[in-house]
């Protein structure tokens, strides 16, 4: 009867905006877009000027598939922070004609000379800042391949609205503003830097942050195809860059022109798992975060249908639990495929689950020790776009931390990725078995990135995801729960304040606005927090309502999230 409630409440309120949208046909804020039958499509993005550029290429007659590789290059100019070329990429594809759904793996790869001790006697700090860390990027050959496969444009056609705004520049917002002020900032101090003034201090919110180098690089490539960048010219410029170290001699990059050059993408089978009357379906492994995600649900299942789960602290008493449970499993099994020795979907078989549930406890916790986790990125991107035709991109990308390595690509302005800190930097696991996240040659580190689709009666119904590192899991556990447990608002379930379980013992963060009640109830319950300075993830999402049939979209005010629709 609740449910039902607020599903109606729901519907007066997207007739309401939908009304308003008559007037206002692009969106730039985070706020729901509602339209029965879009003319182009629904486009959420972190920065209102990527959704703009996703909108203007399903406009001039493109589909999801081209709209995402223009969000994605835009991105790269408008929040050169968290993602761009000299990163990688997971992307999920549903083609609605034939029904089919890909999963394109664009993660970084470790170069040949990599090694499993590289991390070893140096600090994280200097590890993030260094070329050791910089993996062989994926993104634009996994949007290049994303586009030829299932695109109607050329990778010329879908980089123009990222080479127009690097060339005419756009005025700095406040979450890249707050980006450039951040100590990580300093990384990228290179000569013609275009991040900061001609004083030498960062752009600040309201100035025009204008990158000639990455206009001149897209356009290079625009004209001349991805195999500039692998064999070519800007090839040379990579590996030249990922030779220097930003903050002591943690070691130079090992990656060679070889390494670009045998880049490839992979397209990989999905991992699928049925939830509640919903098919889910998300990146295997070396993303652990589908996984994780899954195993997680699976495991609150016999509880999720009862009466008291709408109770927020019976909720989050289990879940915190049940993702500690998952949080281990990943630890243990997850790594990029070559080096795992289970299957992945072996952690969602209910046999598994029903046996690692008996650790659940329902009363007060006993008092166990809970141990920091180790350092890892919390930026990245991600964005959701569906087409009037019902294809579907559900995308997060990323170059690991904030400004990635800090290393900046002179002459071709853009920032490579400090991916490989996401492999173990100890090869042995505190059980003394080999990590199956260990630095090996050709792999790829374990990441926690999970662009989710879900479908219901074969119907697709949700695409979403988040930035976040390892916070990406609880961050979609708490969405997913929001969203398809309790029928909230999608806009509702994104603006809730979150927390995050970091380990398998439990280190949990939650967001300085999570609620002080519920606070204390699972403090009283045996759980421990920690305040997370930082704003927890960037949820953009797209939906069919399941009800009364019309597309919607919602992005995370915690960043620039931005909706657009036509
Ligand atoms: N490198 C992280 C991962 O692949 C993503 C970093 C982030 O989301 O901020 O899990």
């Amino acid at each position: 009867m609740m449910t039902r409630r607020i599903n109606i409440f729901n519907q007066l309120f997207f007739i309401s905006i939908s009304l308003l949208f008559h007037l206002l046909p692009i969106q730039a804020s985070p706020v729901f877009a509602a339209e029965k039958v879009p003319v182009v499509g629904v486009v959420s993005s972190s920065h209102p000027l990527a959704t703009e550029a996703g909108l203007s290429i399903l406009r001039a007659g493109g589909n999801a598939v081209d709209a995402a590789a223009a969000v994605q290059f835009a991105l790269n100019v408008v929040e050169p922070q968290s993602s761009g070329i000299g990163g990688g990429a997971f992307i999920l594809v549903y083609m609605a004609k034939t029904h089919q759904v890909y999963a394109i793996d664009a993660r970084e790869s470790a170069p040949q000379m990599a090694s499993a001790d590289q991390f070893i006697g140096h600090s994280f700090a200097e590890n993030s800042s260094s070329g050791i860390a910089v993996g062989v990027p994926g993104t634009l050959a996994g949007f290049n391949a994303l586009i030829t496969q299932w695109g109607r444009m050329s990778l010329g056609q879908v980089m123009q609205p990222a080479i127009h705004l690097a060339e005419d520049g756009f005025v700095v917002t406040p979450y890249l503003a707050k980006a450039l002020a951040d100590p990580r900032g300093q990384l990228m101090r290179a000569p013609h830097s275009p991040f900061f003034n001609a004083d030498g201090r960062p752009l600040k919110l309201g100035e025009r942050l204008v990158q000639p180098e990455l206009a001149h690089t897209l356009t290079l490539i625009a004209k001349e195809g991805v195999s500039l960048f692998y064999h070519g010219e800007i090839a040379q410029a990579i590996v030249a860059t990922q030779r220097q170290s930003r903050m002591g001699p943690a070691g130079w990059g090992r990656m060679s022109l070889a390494d670009l050059a045998n880049y490839h993408v992979f397209i990989r089978k999905a991992l699928n798992f049925d939830y509640q009357g919903y098919h889910l379906v998300g990146m295997p492994p070396p993303s652990s975060g589908a996984s994780t995600l899954f195993e997680t649900l699976g495991l609150l299942a016999p509880y999720a249908g009862q009466e008291n789960w709408r109770d927020p602290v019976f909720r989050d008493h289990l879940s915190l639990q049940a993702l500690s449970l998952a949080f281990k499993d990943r630890g243990d099994f997850f790594g990029d495929p070559e080096q795992m020795q289970i299957d992945p979907q072996a952690v969602l078989n209910t046999a598994f689950l029903k046996q690692r549930s008996h650790s659940i406890v329902l009363g007060k916790l006993p008092s166990d020790r809970v141990l920091p986790p180790s350092p890892s990125g919390t930026n990245t991107t991600h964005f959701s776009i569906v087409d009037k035709e019902g294809n579907v991109v559900s995308c997060t990308s990323t170059i690991e931390e904030l400004w990635g390595s800090g290393l900046w690509v002179p002459q071709y302005g853009f920032l490579l990725n400090n991916e490989l800190t996401d492999f173990d930097a100890n090869p042995t696991l505190a059980n003394g078995q080999a990590s199956p996240n260990q630095v090996k040659p050709g792999l790829r580190p374990r990441s926690s990135m999970s662009p989710i689709l879900v479908f219901k009666n074969d119907q697709w119904i949700l695409a979403y995801g988040s930035p976040g590192g390892p916070t990406i899991i609880s961050t979609l556990v708490e969405v997913t729960q929001g969203l398809l447990d309790l029928h909230d608002a999608p806009q509702q379930v994104i603006n809730t304040p979150r927390y995050a379980v970091m380990n398998a013992t439990g280190f949990t963060l939650i967001e300085s606005s999570f609620p002080k009640p519920l606070r204390s109830n699972l403090e009283a319950l045996g759980h421990h927090f920690t305040l997370n300075p930082l704003a927890q993830g960037s949820v953009q999402a797209v939906g069919l309502d399941e009800t009364y049939h019309y597309y919607w979209g919602a992005a995370d005010p915690r960043r620039d999230g931005s909706v657009g629709y036509q």
